[in-house]
């Protein structure tokens, strides 16, 4: 690991603009870290001595947002990159395990490394004093350890936050949690539940998408399960099938793991798509357990739980949707396929696609080929409408309400007419062509 770190020009432009007016400033946290770790940057914190209003005169040339000025924090857009630059400060007592009920400013670097979470993100990087590491975050990074800045105890009863955060960067970097930082992070357990529901769906939800998620979903259940309550009856449940060759919780991780395209929306569709099997079972007359309408339940799980974290309406709606579809084997082919594509639209079939995926690869070996089998003509359903264009909403008819008005038409039949008419469309048995439309429409609604 060397000390010269390589940081855009407009990063190293700020930190000149600073220190050209007489202040310190250094690159802090996550991008030192990851700059250290060779790894792509997710955004860049400057911290520095000058106050807010200090700032605001260095960057009169650039856009400037008061976004935390109590805070001590001011964004600035400089050459079309976004600085997140905050005042020196040290957080003071914490009340209520989240928010510092004052921050005092200071003038210098140490302070302000002190109150940082993990020794990972408490390092500071400017070109003149190379890495600031005053708690062996180096070091951490190269044996691959998550470990608090000062007494673990204190600092996750400071803020619960962290709790997550800690379980977070072991999946974004697959680093284990260091025996005392996790003995804290479990005697603080209870101040999870003083966090914003918006800041743990946040967390949790990093967990999900980072790159080592089988690993701290794995490892670090414990946390995950305080979050999710309604998982944990995932954990050792037995399925009991010949499909099946892990419990519950195991096939979701395993699902989670190969899945090709981890995006938030299908994160949580795979960790909730079968929540609703521990409350489903019933043994067949292959002595075998099966888990009839689990799709239901972990569709209800998947709205408890995301209605309490407080996701968007629409983040919920299609998670839920996602839980309640994954199983479901699409017998009617092509129109079948339309008709979802209608109902749901082109992004939720994909996604639909990615959870079906990644749901029967973790399944055993046993019935593999009907699996793939089944999921093989959703793709290929799915790609061919897709890739074809073929009609599957009204807007897409070669008729429109006008032309059905010009029929003599009115009011709600209209609708009808049109719906109908895509009903034909979808089954093959109108050829989306006006002429042939109107034809129809003519003779069947005429009589009417
Ligand atoms: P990411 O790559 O996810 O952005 P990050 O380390 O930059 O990771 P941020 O949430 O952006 O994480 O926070 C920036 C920095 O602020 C952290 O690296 C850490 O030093 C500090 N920090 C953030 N949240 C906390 C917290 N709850 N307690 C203590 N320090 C924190
Ligand atoms: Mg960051």
């Amino acid at each position: 690991m060397q000390d010269s770190l390589t940081f855009t020009q407009s990063a190293l432009k700020v930190l000149e603009k600073l220190n050209s007016r007489g202040y310190d400033a250094y690159i802090v946290g996550g991008a030192v870290r990851d700059a250290i770790l060779g790894i792509p940057l997710s955004d860049i914190d400057v911290a520095t001595n000058a106050t807010t209003e200090q700032m605001k005169v260095v960057f009169s040339g650039d856009k400037v947002f008061e976004t935390g000025v109590k805070h001590g924090t001011l964004t600035v857009i400089s050459d079309g990159e976004k600085f997140e630059i905050t005042t020196f400060r040290n957080d003071g007592d914490y009340s209520d395990a989240r928010h510092p009920d004052s921050v005092k400013f200071i003038s210098d670097v140490k302070g302000d490394l002190a109150r940082r979470d993990f020794t990972i993100n408490a390092m500071a990087y400017s070109p003149s004093t190379g890495v600031i590491d005053l708690f062996g975050g180096k070091e951490d990074l190269e044996k691959g350890v998550i470990k608090a800045v000062g007494d673990p105890e204190k600092r996750f009863d400071e803020d619960g936050l962290r709790i997550l955060r800690a379980v977070r960067f072991a999946s974004k970097l697959g680093f284990e949690i260091e025996k005392n930082t996790l003995d804290g992070m479990k005697k603080c357990i209870a101040n999870l539940f003083t966090i914003s529901a918006e800041r743990v769906f946040v967390e949790l939800t990093g967990i999900l998408c980072g790159a080592h998620r089988y690993f701290a979903l794995h490892e670090y259940s414990f946390f995950v399960f305080a979050a999710v309550p309604e998982i944990q009856p995932e954990y050792g449940c037995d399925q009991m099938n010949r499909a099946h060759c892990y419990d519950v919780y195991e096939h979701t991780l395993h699902a989670l793991e190969v899945c090709r395209e981890v995006t938030p929306v299908i994160a949580w569709a795979l960790l909730l798509h079968d929540s609703g099997k521990p409350f489903s079972i019933v043994y067949g007359k292959d002595c075998q357990r099966h888990f009839p309408d689990h799709w239901s339940v972990s569709r209800d799980i998947a709205e408890k739980v995301l209605s309490r974290l407080k996701a968007p309406n629409e983040f919920r709606r299609e998670v839920k949707f996602l839980a309640f579809y994954h199983d479901d084997y699409f017998y009617g082919g092509k129109p079948t396929m339309k008709r979802f594509l209608r109902d749901y639209g082109e992004k939720f079939m994909l996604d639909l696609c990615v959870v079906k995926e990644a749901d029967w690869l973790a399944h055993s070996g046993f019935g593999v080929e009907k699996y793939r089998k089944f999921f093989n003509e959703f793709r290929d359903d799915l790609n061919y409408v897709l890739a074809s264009g073929e009609c599957y909403t009204i807007g897409d008819l070669a008729v429109d309400g006008e032309d059905v008005k010009e029929l003599g038409f009115s009011g709600k039949k209209v609708g009808e007419i049109l719906s109908d008419v895509l009903d034909k469309v979808i089954d093959y048995e109108l050829e989306n062509e006006k002429t042939e439309l109107i034809g129809y429409i003519k003779e069947k609604w005429s009589e009417d």
